[in-house]
């Protein structure tokens, strides 16, 4: 897998460079953390920022697709992984498997 960084945000420069958690720009001098760039963000239901490896918990019971299975409000679901797409948050499930769901079902939990 290749480490691309995201262009700055401020004038869409490609020459961004990391510093720890720091992402910078060289023509500009714009500064920000690592995975905050605007446009990417992915909230749960109540507005809290998701992140990989967060811990949520289902809002609403959750018909899975393509099997009778559901997932029952207040599921606990550990080590989310946030990707591209409809179902935006990409996670496993106990006894169900691979599985992915919508940010908005889910509510970001201390672990
Ligand atoms: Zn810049």
């Amino acid at each position: 897998m290749t480490d691309t960084l995201p262009p700055c945000p401020d004038c869409g420069s490609a020459f961004t460079y990391q510093v720890d958690a720091l992402l910078n720009c060289p023509e500009c001098g714009h500064e920000w953390q690592v995975g905050e760039e605007t446009g990417t963000a992915i909230r749960d239901s109540v507005g809290n920022l998701l992140a990989d490896g967060d811990t949520v918990t289902v809002i609403k019971d959750l018909k899975v697709k393509g099997s009778s299975a559901v997932v029952k409000v207040g599921t606990k679901v550990r080590n989310i992984r946030l990707v591209d797409g409809d179902h935006d948050i990409d996670c496993k499930l106990p006894g169900i498997g691979q599985m992915g769901l919508k940010s908005q079902f889910v509510k970001k939990v201390a672990d």
